[in-house]
């Protein structure tokens, strides 16, 4: 089969959209982890609106500082690209040296995971009835970069990376799903595709299904994309789709950096606020960025074949 080509403002534009998919991830993260835990009415009676990067919250961050959900992406992403092939075990390496520094927060099936990783070598982990959190579907973003071009790869490879600390058919449909929205929106696919692609998930699985939200924002994973499907779906921004999903409460920079990671995207760079990109320290967007283009030119859609 002879490589697709891509225009050169197609290469331009696919590079950008990734860069905000991993921004989006970051920005979602710090704005969500001042209202992680709080009650919308709590957010309403402190905040009214939150809409800018303050950082305070539980874990008391300084503004633009991120977490878990960046901290273990940043781990996905460097594990991919320092590998020749896929190998999710670099991946797990990075994993394990970031949870040796103590993280200021780690959830705990992730803690589980990756102490197991460590002490037995185990690269996945066993099925689990309470491995449904959202621990794996937050870093899925870089997975998506780097399988553009080919939906079945992704679905593969997300799991993979998954099973690193959760093994449940919930946490995996959700980053299958996660991760193809991303990709259509890195295609600059119509918004109905990403709609589609809730359709496909609540097909198999209608717990998922975002209509008749009830306002639930929690860590199980049903509900973690749940908040992020209905603010999505009816916001037509950037801004709008994160700061909707983050006042919501709840595990808000996990889905803070979900909704931020599909809105990014679809929507690109110049649809983050500037103030929101220069809350971040220069030197993680730098990585970030430099990260995304890295993921996407490995990715089949650019190299003209499988990455494995
Ligand atoms: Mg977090």
């Amino acid at each position: 089969m002879s490589p697709r080509r891509i225009a050169p403002e197609g290469v331009t534009g696919i590079v950008d959209r990734a860069r905000a998919t991993l921004f989006g991830v970051a920005v979602g993260d710090a704005l969500g982890a001042t209202t992680e835990f709080m009650t919308p009415a709590g957010i309403r009676d402190r905040y009214g609106v939150l809409r800018e990067i303050v950082g305070g919250g539980w874990l008391k961050l300084s503004p633009g500082q991120v977490t878990d959900d960046t901290e273990m992406t940043l781990c996905v992403a460097r594990g991919i690209v320092c590998s020749r092939r896929w190998d999710p075990g670099p991946i797990a390496d990075r994993f394990a040296h970031w949870l040796s520094g103590n993280p200021a927060d780690v959830g705990a099936t992730c803690r589980r995971g990756i102490e197991e990783y460590i002490e037995k070598g185990r690269i996945e982990a066993p099925p689990d009835e309470k491995g449904a959190g959202n621990g794996a579907a937050m870093r899925v973003a870089p997975v998506a970069l780097y399988t553009l071009g080919d939906e079945g790869l992704l679905s593969r490879l997300a799991v993979e990376q998954a099973r690193i600390t959760h093994n449940h058919p919930l946490s995996d449909a959700a980053c299958e799903t996660v991760g193809t929205m991303i990709q259509r929106g890195l295609l600059g696919a119509p918004p109905r595709d990403l709609m589609a692609a809730e359709e496909e998930l609540v097909a198999r699985h209608p717990e998922f299904r975002s209509e008749g939200y009830d306002g639930n924002s929690s860590a199980y994973v049903v509900d973690t994309l749940r908040t992020v499907f209905d603010a999505l779906f009816s916001t037509d921004t950037f801004e709008e789709c994160v700061v909707k999903t983050v006042n919501r409460g709840g595990d808000a920079d996990t889905t803070g950096s979900i909704a931020g990671a599909i809105a990014g995207a679809r929507y690109g760079v110049a649809s983050i606020p500037q103030r929101w990109l220069q809350a971040l320290a220069p030197d993680l967007r730098e990585e970030l960025s430099a990260l995304a283009e890295e993921l996407v030119r490995k990715s089949p859609l650019f190299a003209g074949s499988s990455p494995r």
